[in-house]
């Protein structure tokens, strides 16, 4: 409670943010101003599932907690800077997180699902090289208020008819080197008496963070996305530079062993075409190899371009074919659609507003710094 209860006080107001605070922190509250456990379920249904961000509109709270509420707790959400609408229907929050710093989600309506693609960190130390995000360097990890933040800023938004189905963690930021919060959050977006939804529905991805992989399985085990990229070492040390600590012949069995501790669920390998890189045929055959008979899909992302990137994406037809090559094999394989382009919200583009505190910017070097 402490540690938790200490991150969410609001530094304006010196109230307790009760956004993203863990049932049981909430519940120690609770007891601490003299109530029952159960206020919890009460209170986490009015900011969650009702979207009520007023403690006097919780009609079930007594006037006096009502009142008391409104002396210590709040619920404080990020500032939102402004949206921007794509013509496809994609829209992106950007988001005050403060002292400068930006961060930024995405809605993406499709005809049977409606995904949010959130963020976790303001900026992103794993400085892979085809990422907008990565070449902006670091600043701070997001707190369980301002992750969650994002969803209920979204929902306030969203009609009815358009609410989020679908989570993942694939905006600014690597979740699992944020993992407390994200896992704090991951655990609300589940609960039946928060957000409720399927953890099927909940997708984190990462760059492969082999010791956080291993424990996410015990902790809150959400369906994997890994950004693979590349089918050796020796190129994914220079994509994905991440992999210079962890080998793709470790990471891959941290997959393997967190598909079967979430009773055989596929592992999403993501894999950006970069034109002339990783897009030729003996790749294809190299990312067989690795992935063959294994619970395994594999999502192509066209490569989304940005100022200043030395990449470009490959033709339509070499992505095809790559993907062909795998279906081939008997691996389940996916073209990602391109969305948001023209808002800049595609996969890779999100750069939102970031101060870099990474001094360091030597490849890996600079991973440690900020691990
Ligand atoms: N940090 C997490 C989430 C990132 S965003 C991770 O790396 O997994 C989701 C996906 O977009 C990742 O697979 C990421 O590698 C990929 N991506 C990054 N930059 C991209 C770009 N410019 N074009 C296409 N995909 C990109
Ligand atoms: Fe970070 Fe993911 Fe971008 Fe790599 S691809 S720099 S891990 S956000």
């Amino acid at each position: 409670m402490r540690e938790n209860a200490l991150s969410s006080i609001s530094t304006e107001s010196g109230k307790l943010n009760l956004i993203g605070l863990a049932p049981d922190s909430l519940a120690k509250f609770f007891v601490g101003l003299g109530e029952k456990p159960y206020r919890v379920k009460q209170i986490m249904r009015w900011i969650y599932q009702r979207g009520v961000l007023e403690f006097d509109e919780m009609t079930d709270l007594s006037l006096r907690l009502r009142s008391q509420l409104n002396l210590v707790a709040t619920m404080s959400l990020p500032k939102v800077i402004r949206i921007d609408h794509a013509r496809d229907g994609t829209l992106k929050w950007v988001l005050d997180v403060g002292a400068g710093q930006a961060v930024e989600a995405v809605y993406i309506p499709e005809p049977n699902r409606s995904t949010l693609c959130i963020s976790s960190q303001a900026g992103c130390a794993m400085d892979c090289s085809f990422c907008a995000t990565g070449r902006r360097g670091f600043n701070r990890n997001l707190s369980a208020a301002e992750i969650l933040g994002q969803v209920i800023i979204a929902n306030q938004e969203l009609a009815p008819e358009s609410s989020i189905t679908n989570i993942v963690f694939m905006g600014m930021g690597e979740p699992l080197a944020n993992y407390r919060e994200v896992v704090q959050v991951t655990k609300l977006l589940i609960d039946d008496h928060a957000m409720g939804l399927s953890r099927r529905r909940v997708t984190i991805s990462t760059s492969g963070l082999v010791p956080q992989i291993r424990k996410l399985a015990h902790d809150c085990n959400v369906a994997l996305a890994v950004s693979l990229h590349a089918p050796t070492d020796d190129l994914r040390d220079k994509l994905v530079p991440i992999n210079q600590r962890h080998r793709i012949n470790e990471l891959l069995e941290a997959c393997w062993n967190y598909s079967e501790s979430v009773a055989s669920r596929h592992i999403t390998f993501e894999y950006v075409m970069l034109a002339g890189v990783n897009d030729g045929v003996q790749d294809a055959i190299s990312l067989i190899k690795l992935l063959k008979n294994r619970p395994a899909k594999v999502n192509l992302i066209p490569f989304n371009s940005f100022p200043g990137t030395q990449y470009t994406c490959s033709e339509a037809d070499v992505i095809r074919r790559f993907c062909m090559k795998l279906r081939a094999s008997g691996i389940v394989a996916t073209i990602r659609r391109t969305r948001g382009d023209d808002i800049s919200a595609a996969c890779g583009q999100l750069a939102g507003q970031v101060k870099n505190r990474m001094l360091v910017r030597l490849g890996n070097r600079k991973i440690r710094a900020a691990l």
